[in-house]
């Protein structure tokens, strides 16, 4: 059985793969079917938060799987409870929806968003602004937030009723606002696929003002900037902003499936039954296991976070081959003098796993990773860059 033919015959062929088939792994080691080791400096893309098979996660999604898979949402059970309560006292926010990837949390944000402001301003105050270089995800309507043109093509017409304003742009953003009747702005502090770019503390702050003034809701994507990767619970933490909905995913599943949309007081209370659900949104193992792992980010972990991005940054930071470092914890873009595809290839090669962003080369280990493995792989990066 050749996994990769059988891939390329039956599977859509929607990704660009490298020719790896993992079979098992342990922390943030992985292992082919040649049983070849990789550090895996991905984290399946910023989603297992502690690793492959980390005991405690396992252990409590093994638990929660013996006793109860799944009920619908008619019931009550106590892992989503348990899980929505820790979210809003660490958040100081009111209320959470449920649902099972990033794109379905800002689903679930844009109407929220939409009936706040119908219910504020009237409903032609639908427009969502969000900014250029932004990713919210692949639905038809988190492609058409998504403020990046390329995303857009081949599927038009996408959901009516989204605005671009320049990511750290301030006038654009005011422009932008003023010109359209507005629910919401939605952000990424730093955005992920659209490059690892920071939002500037600046532009955060004049947001936070433009929508005070102008009674309009913020919604902050936190699904691969969140839940400890930015060396705080959630990015919009290092900006001393609150934002009044978060929507999150990814790394609080610790690989499971989980989409969360957190309501702040003004918005708590727009859903009422009927307006909104799903079936799997609050299953019971996935909130087991997220639980789990947001219980472990504390803050012991993230100051661990912020010293292991600190140690990357001052090892990258001028060696040879390297341009430029952004991001924040452990989120990391890295512009490179060569071509970021071959760094890539050439560190995969030599036993270390990472991805691109844009044209960088984007770094997003496990918050756990060890010392050891860290430096590790940084000296392979450091080999590949090199000139
Ligand atoms: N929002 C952001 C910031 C993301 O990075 C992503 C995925 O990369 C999404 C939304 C979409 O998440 P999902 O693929 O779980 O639907």
């Amino acid at each position: 059985m050749n996994i990769q033919k059988m891939d390329q015959k039956y599977i859509a062929n929607t990704y660009a793969r490298f020719p790896v088939t993992f079979v098992s792994g342990k922390g943030c080691i992985l292992v082919d079917e040649a049983g070849k080791e990789y550090i895996d400096l991905t984290s399946g893309i910023a989603v297992n938060a502690f690793g492959i098979a980390d005991e405690k996660w396992l252990e409590a999604v093994k638990v929660q799987l013996r006793k109860l898979q799944h009920t619908s949402n008619l019931y009550y059970t106590e892992p989503c409870v348990m899980l929505a309560k820790m979210l809003c006292e660490r958040t100081g926010m009111e209320k959470v929806f449920f649902s099972n990837s990033g794109a379905e949390a800002n689903e679930c944000a844009i109407k929220v968003a939409r009936k706040y402001a119908a219910n504020q301003k009237g409903a032609d105050y639908y427009n969502i602004v969000t900014l250029t270089g932004s990713f919210h995800g692949r639905t038809i309507t988190t492609l058409a937030a998504t403020g990046q043109a390329s995303f857009h093509t081949d599927f038009t017409p996408l959901t009516p009723g989204f605005v671009y304003a320049e990511a750290n742009n301030l006038d654009d953003l005011y422009n932008k606002v003023k010109q359209n009747k507005v629910a919401a702005i939605m952000f990424e502090v730093v955005q992920g696929e659209g490059g690892v770019n920071p939002l500037t503390k600046e532009f955060v702050k004049g947001m936070k003002e433009i929508a005070q003034h102008q009674n309009i809701l913020l919604i902050a994507d936190e699904v691969q900037i969140g839940n400890g990767r930015s060396g705080k619970l959630y990015g919009y933490m290092n900006y001393g902003i609150k934002p009044d909905i978060v929507t999150t995913a990814k790394g609080l599943g610790g690989g499971l499936p989980i989409g969360v949309t957190i309501l702040g007081d003004k918005t708590a209370d727009v859903l009422t039954p009927g307006l909104h659900g799903s079936t799997f949104g609050g299953n019971p193992v996935c909130c087991a296991g997220a639980l789990n792992i947001l219980s472990r980010i504390d803050d012991k972990l993230l100051k661990e976070v912020r010293q292991k991005s600190q140690y990357i940054k001052e090892e990258l930071d001028g060696a040879s081959g390297i341009k430029k470092i952004t991001g924040l914890g452990l989120m990391l873009g890295v512009e490179t003098v060569k071509d970021s595809s071959s760094v890539i290839l050439d560190c995969l090669e030599n036993g270390v796993l990472i991805l691109k962003a844009k044209d960088k080369i984007r770094l997003l280990p496990t918050l756990n990773i060890s010392m050891e493995e860290l430096k590790k792989s940084v000296a392979v990066i450091k080999e590949a860059c090199a000139l």
